[in-house]
């Protein structure tokens, strides 16, 4: 796939502007200025594909922005072979990122054309990420996929999921946009003695975490 000099040019100025506006996990930056994001586009977006906006991608769903993807990825602090939980596939650009990262990803996605598309673009790309078709909110079940070191929710879910907390490793941590039409960015913390710590992060827009009463309606 091509990556143009411009397109690469584009990436230094996107990772510029990020830093500007305060991300400075040079392993998150260093991530961001190699994926080329106009990949996970329809081609006939890839013009705007690094201007700091979330753009349309299949099933009315979009791509997280580029500040958002970058703020969610410094937050999470993901360390090389972590094992690492994405709930929304989506495009794939934001699984690109963690797997650059050094992350074993295991990522859900409820939309069928989605979870077809991005699967096969991954392999593409030679990214190992193993990707599932399935409820974000139920997390993964299977034994040998839990617990995890970290979990990264890229859909706006109206309440923390209890199976997503359990799957979660002692001292692991979530980064979650809770809220209903708006949501405040959430990183939660789990104690192995305690409560959770959860610090929040302000505010922010995604699509909606869908549960399983919209799979009835498809
Ligand atoms: N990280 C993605 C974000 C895509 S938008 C990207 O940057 O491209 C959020 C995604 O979450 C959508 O693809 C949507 O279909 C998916 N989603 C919503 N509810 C879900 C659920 N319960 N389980 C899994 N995925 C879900």
């Amino acid at each position: 796939m091509l990556d143009s000099y411009k397109q690469q040019g584009q990436r230094i100025q996107m990772c510029r502007a990020l830093r500007a506006k305060g991300i400075s996990d040079e392993a998150v930056l260093a991530a961001m200025e190699k994926v080329p994001r106009h990949w996970f586009l329809d081609p006939t977006l890839v013009e705007i594909a690094y201007d700091d906006q979330a753009i349309p991608i299949l099933c009315d769903q979009t791509i997280s922005q580029p500040s958002t993807v970058a703020s969610q990825s410094q937050l999470l602090n993901v360390l090389p072979g972590m094992k690492v939980l994405e709930i929304g596939t989506g495009s794939g650009y934001q699984t690109a990122i963690l797997c650059e990262l050094g992350a074993k990803v295991f990522s859900i996605e409820r939309q069928k054309g989605l979870f077809d598309k991005t699967k096969q673009l991954l392999r593409e790309l030679h990214y190992t990420a193993k990707c599932f078709l399935g409820d974000g909110y139920k997390g993964l079940t299977e034994i040998e996929h839990e617990p995890f070191d970290r979990i990264i929710i890229t859909c706006g879910a109206p309440y923390i999921p209890q199976p997503l907390m359990d799957q979660l490793k002692p001292d692991g941590i979530m980064v979650i946009p809770v809220g209903d039409e708006q949501q405040e960015m959430l990183r939660i913390t789990k104690r192995p003695d305690d409560e959770p710590l959860i610090e929040h992060f302000g505010n922010c827009r995604f699509v909606p975490m869908l549960g399983n009463v919209q799979f009835k309606y498809q």
